[in-house]
């Protein structure tokens, strides 16, 4: 096994490879995209000029595959925002290289919206881990928003239910004395 291939997943495509042809290749972002496309191997190899072997050895070495846990209707995972992170930097790169700067600043703004939802959730997380380690059971005002609002429907449920189990029981005792 060659240290390439030893590289784990969380390091993205810019971590690569010295021994990948398709990496050192200007076709890479045309790699990217007709993959991502699922082209079949041979139509990206008569594409680039790249033999099919490269063109797999780099699919499996250096792009990360796509999250097996993900159906497509869940939220986007961790994995997934990563790649596309990655596919944004390739494609920007590619539109500079030709000059064209639509597409550029597209890629960029791709890029800029997916570090940015990775830092919020980044974000998101340690706040929650501190807020829940913090929070006193017999003290509300220590709760995370997230918690009080959870025990607050939680509560309403509650107190509706035994309104209804009241509402309905004084009916039930009134109607017994009508028939009485
Ligand atoms: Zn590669």
């Amino acid at each position: 096994m060659s240290a390439h291939a030893q590289i784990p997943p969380e390091s993205n495509l810019s971590a690569s490879c010295e021994d990948c042809l398709v990496c050192i290749s200007p076709a890479r972002g045309v790699v990217a995209s007709m993959n991502e496309l699922r082209a079949p191997l041979h139509d990206i190899a008569t594409s680039t000029g790249i033999a099919v072997k490269e063109i797999e050895k780099h699919l499996s070495a250096c792009v990360l595959a796509p999250d097996p846990a993900n159906d497509g209707t869940t939220v986007v995972s961790d994995q997934e925002l990563t790649a596309l992170i990655d596919h944004a930097v390739e494609t920007f790169h590619t539109a500079t290289l030709q000059n064209n700067l639509v597409a550029s600043t597209a890629a960029l703004s791709v890029r800029l919206r997916g570090l940015a939802e990775k830092s919020r959730r980044a974000q998101a997380r340690s706040e929650q881990k501190t807020d829940f380690e913090n929070a006193d059971p017999r003290r509300p005002d220590t709760w995370p928003p997230s918690l009080r609002k959870f025990v607050q429907v939680f509560c309403d449920g509650l107190i509706e239910q035994a309104t209804e189990h009241k509402v309905s029981g004084r009916k039930s005792r009134a109607k017994g004395q009508v028939s009485a």
